[in-house]
Formats: structure tokens, C-alpha cells, sequence
């Protein structure tokens, strides 16, 4: 027998409906504040990743699944090329947006995807190796009130869905001018301590000290406990820029919570960073992560654009919709099973479902010639509206029998009369 990859799975029929209640849910919000999809490869050069997510990360250091192919049509030379199955989709939004030249459209473009993501990582609860994301990117406007309308967004999607115990956290990472700033104070302040610290942090002590912030290890934590903290240190355009989100937020009734050790610590992520945090799911706290990145679009070749982002894990996202009890409107009812008794009836059953379908019925039928009693079985089991009833006696009369399963009633019906029967009676 051969089993999933570790850290995949599948989804079966009764999960994949929760699944497609949750995706029905964010594309009606997508509507609703004029969002709109965009679906990019599953795999592209690795180079993008390495620049659009950033050299210094945890997803390009040691998460990315990474394949390199010959290029076959090019067999005599040494052209061999790096690919990567894509772990977050901000980059590729953004690539598509320079490609594309979005950026030649009325501002802001608004795109949201959907999706699986892929990382190498040690696969436990909230944490798996292809997972799914749901996260949406604007471009083109750096006012404050856009950073407020995609916490709200966000906001509104976990109410929608029930989920109450959720926490907002925000801080304003900056911008490269302030942050050169507060990186030298910070390299001093640490220096003390750098040999305690764990060896990512010592990476990241040269290379980007402001993620040793964003360590989940318990002593660096500790270690790092009066390091100076980059909201004491923003500029005055930051400093306003985060006022005036926070103010924006109030007026929206969207509690908060500031969270100075909050970082995306990359060049290009600029000001406000959040998060969302649901406690029940467990450890793996975050259902929702995202933040402004001016600086992205030009790292990565295209104009100066400003960005803002979030993306939300949907497995964790079911989690946590169990543990509110959320409920789905299970209306999974069928409206026409069709039981047939003998080789003639199931032809002409199988013509009637054939019709209903074409008018917009939801039928089933018996393939395994089963006893009538089995197939009224399946159409219980299949919650059915109606049941066709087609034996030899029905068959001699050019007849069918129409059972109304809530009431019981049974009509016989001419073979001809049964789809205008059942179209008009089951409205
Ligand atoms: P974490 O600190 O949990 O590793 P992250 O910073 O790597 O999160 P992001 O890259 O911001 O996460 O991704 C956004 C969201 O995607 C996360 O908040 C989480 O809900 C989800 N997510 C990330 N990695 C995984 C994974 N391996 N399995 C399931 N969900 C994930
Ligand atoms: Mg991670």
C-alpha cells in the first residue's frame, strides 16, 4: 500500500464540504470589497523566492521544496534550471502584477488567491507540508485607511464564520531609514548576549537582527526581553502612518492589540505588520499574518508600488471552526432517486434522471441492480425529495410512480408527464 507524502493528506467528501463552505464564504467577502482572484503557477524559478521572500527567512533557508531540470531542448549545453513548489503566495502576486503590468490599471489593484503551498518543514498539529492558504495583496496606495481596510476585511471574515476568540495583534516595522537606526542600537544592546543566544539568532544577529525579535525559542525570548524595541525608534512619517491606522481601527470598532516584538523583518516590509491569533487551536496560534511591503514590487524589478498583504492558513482556519462548533448548512439533500427494477426500467429511469439533470435536479440512481428495498434504502440514506419508482407493472403501463418522501404520497405518472411532475413539484 502506498501512503501519502509525510505532512500531506487528503481530503475526503464530508471535509471537502466544510472546505468548499469556507471557500464560498471568502469569495463572497471578495465581492464584497471588490477583490479579485488571481491564480498563479504552483511552481516557479527559485529565484523569485529567494528575493520575494527574503535570503534571511525561515521558508528560504530550510522550508522550500526545490528541483532543478535539464533543459531538454537544450541538451549540448549546461542549462539547468532551479524550481521551487511555492510557499507563500505574495511573490508570485507580485511577479504577476509586474508581468502583467497591472500596475498600468486603475489603483488599487485588489487581488485575493487561493490555494496549496508547499514547505519543508517537521510536519505536527497546524503544520504541514502542503497546506492551503487564502491571502490577498493590494497595490498601488500607501494612505493608512487601505492598511485598515484589509484588517477589516480579515475582521469580517472570522465573525462571518463564528469565530470568536480571535486577537489582532499590530506594530509598524518602520522603514529602511528608521530601521538602519534602531539596528545599530539594537546590535550594541544584543552584542551582550549573542553568544546565549541560538544559533539562528546568531545568524540573524549579522544578517537581520530585527528577527531575533520574532524568535519562538524560550530563552532568546528571555534574552531579548529589554532589547530596543523599533516603535520607540520610528520616524516621524512611520509614526504618523501607525497613528493613523490605529485611528482608522477605532473608528472601525476593531479591537487591537500592540505588539512591539511583532516583526516581518525584511528590507522591503515597511510599517504596519499583524496578526491574527486564535487560542484554541493550539500552539500554532496564527490563523492570519500580514503587513505592508513598499518595498517589495521594486526588489523584485517592477516600479515603486506600495503593498499590502495578508494570508490566512485554512487548515487552521477548520480548526478553529471546529472548536467554535460553526456549523455548516448541511442542505446535501437530492431531489429525484430513481428506482428501477429490471434491465428495461433502469433504461428508462436512467432517461428521466437524464432529463431532471439537464433541468437542474440533483438526481441519483441504482447501478448495482439492488433489491427495491436496498434502493429505497439509498434514497433515504441520499436524503432524496422524490423517489421514481419504475417496475415490471409500471413498465407494461408506460408508468411511473412518484413518491413524495416527506408525505409519503404516491401518484402514478405517465413516463412522459415525469419530468414536468417533479420540475413542478419540487419548487
Ligand atoms: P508560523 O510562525 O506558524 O510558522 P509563518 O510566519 O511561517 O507561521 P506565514 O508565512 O505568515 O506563516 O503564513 C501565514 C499563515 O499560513 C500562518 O499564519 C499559518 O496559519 C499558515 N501556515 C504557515 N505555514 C504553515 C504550515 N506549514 N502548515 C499549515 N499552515 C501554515
Ligand atoms: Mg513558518
Amino acid at each position: 500500500m502506498i501512503n501519502t507524502p509525510r505532512g500531506t493528506y487528503d481530503i475526503l467528501p464530508e471535509e471537502a464540504k466544510k472546505w468548499q463552505l469556507l471557500e464560498n464564504t471568502l469569495r463572497k467577502w471578495c465581492k464584497r470589497y471588490q477583490i479579485q482572484e488571481i491564480r498563479t503557477p504552483i511552481f516557479e524559478y527559485t529565484d523569485l523566492f529567494q528575493r520575494g521572500v527574503g535570503e534571511t527567512t525561515d521558508i528560504v533557508q530550510k522550508e522550500m521544496f526545490t528541483f532543478s531540470i535539464k533543459n531538454k531542448e537544450n541538451s549540448d549545453k549546461d542549462d539547468i534550471k532551479s524550481f521551487t513548489l511555492r510557499p507563500e503566495g505574495t511573490a508570485s502576486t507580485v511577479r504577476a502584477f509586474i508581468n502583467n503590468k497591472l500596475y498600468g490599471q486603475p489603483q488599487p489593484t485588489k487581488l485575493f488567491y487561493m490555494g496549496p503551498m508547499f514547505r519543508y518543514e517537521r510536519p505536527q498539529a497546524g503544520r504541514n507540508r502542503q497546506f492551503s492558504q487564502f491571502g490577498i495583496e493590494v497595490f498601488g496606495s500607501d494612505h493608512p485607511s487601505i492598511d485598515a481596510e484589509v484588517i477589516s476585511f480579515a475582521n469580517h471574515i472570522f465573525k462571518d464564520l463564528g469565530i470568536k476568540n480571535v486577537r489582532l495583534e499590530i506594530n509598524s516595522v518602520g522603514c529602511p531609514t528608521c530601521r538602519q537606526q534602531h539596528k545599530e542600537i539594537m546590535m550594541n544592546k544584543l552584542a551582550e548576549v549573542r553568544e546565549e543566544l541560538c544559533t539562528d539568532c546568531d545568524n540573524r544577529f549579522e544578517r537581520n537582527p530585527l528577527r531575533i525579535l520574532d524568535c519562538k525559542n524560550e530563552a532568546c525570548k528571555q534574552l531579548t526581553q529589554d532589547a530596543p524595541l523599533l516603535s520607540d525608534h520610528l520616524c516621524s512619517d512611520c509614526d504618523e502612518h501607525f497613528k493613523s491606522v490605529q485611528k482608522y481601527l477605532l473608528a472601525l470598532e476593531i479591537p487591537f492589540h500592540i505588539n512591539p516584538r511583532l516583526v516581518r523583518g525584511l528590507d522591503y516590509y515597511t510599517q504596519t505588520a499583524f496578526e491574527f491569533m486564535e487560542d484554541s487551536i493550539g500552539a500554532m496560534s496564527t490563523i492570519c499574518g500580514g503587513g505592508r511591503y513598499n518595498g517589495l514590487v521594486e526588489q523584485l524589478g517592477g516600479q515603486d508600488t506600495p503593498g499590502i498583504g495578508f494570508a490566512i492558513g485554512l487548515e487552521r482556519l477548520l480548526l478553529a471552526l471546529d472548536n467554535n462548533k460553526t456549523t455548516i448548512e448541511d442542505d446535501y439533500g437530492i431531489d429525484v432517486y430513481a428506482i428501477a427494477l429490471g434491465e428495461e426500467a433502469h433504461v428508462a429511469v436512467l432517461k428521466m434522471i437524464d432529463q431532471l439533470r439537464e433541468h437542474g435536479l440533483d438526481c441519483e440512481k441504482d447501478f448495482l441492480n439492488r433489491s427495491m428495498k436496498a434502493q429505497m434504502k439509498a434514497a433515504n440514506r441520499l436524503k432524496a425529495k422524490h423517489t421514481i419508482i419504475v417496475g415490471e407493472a409500471e413498465l407494461a403501463d408506460n408508468k411511473a410512480i412518484i413518491r413524495n418522501m416527506e408525505t409519503s404520497e404516491q401518484q402514478a405518472i405517465s413516463f412522459d408527464g415525469v419530468v414536468n411532475y417533479l420540475l413542478g413539484g419540487s419548487k
